[in-house]
């Protein structure tokens, strides 16, 4: 079975692209551009979901308010959460570290950086 990301991010660029290169990557893909709606994808699927890249700086609810619901219940507290992050936000490296974010992708990347980074963060090497 392939396994599962849900991208959460508001700009529907980022989604679409990064939506399509993990699929060419074979990875099932699950989307949702708010926090809310993230976090209702999560209750429903959340043994099924591997991890979840998240954009910080979302309309709303923001992503950090998303990896500390995930992180903070026993349920979902198993999936990687990897946050979207400016190169420049030192800050949210530190804020998103506290909250139990386990790893980093920084924007802009190519889609080749992307997929190797995911494949590097979930430890497999297909
Ligand atoms: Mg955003």
């Amino acid at each position: 079975m392939s396994q599962k990301i849900l991208v959460v991010d508001d700009e529907p660029d980022i989604l679409n692209l990064t939506e399509k290169f993990l699929k060419l990557g074979g990875f099932e893909i699950l989307t949702s551009s708010n926090a809310k709606e993230a976090m209702r994808i999560v209750e429903e699927n959340y043994d099924d979901i591997d991890l979840i890249l998240l954009d910080i700086m979302m309309p709303g609810r923001s992503g950090y308010s998303v990896l500390e619901e995930v992180k903070n219940n026993v349920k979902f507290k198993h999936i990687l959460v990897v946050l979207f992050t400016v190169k420049s936000f030192n800050e949210d490296v530190q804020k998103g570290k506290k909250l139990g974010a386990d790893a980093y992708i920084t924007k802009p990347f190519s889609g080749k950086e992307l997929l190797n980074r995911i494949k590097e963060i979930l430890g497999n090497n297909h």
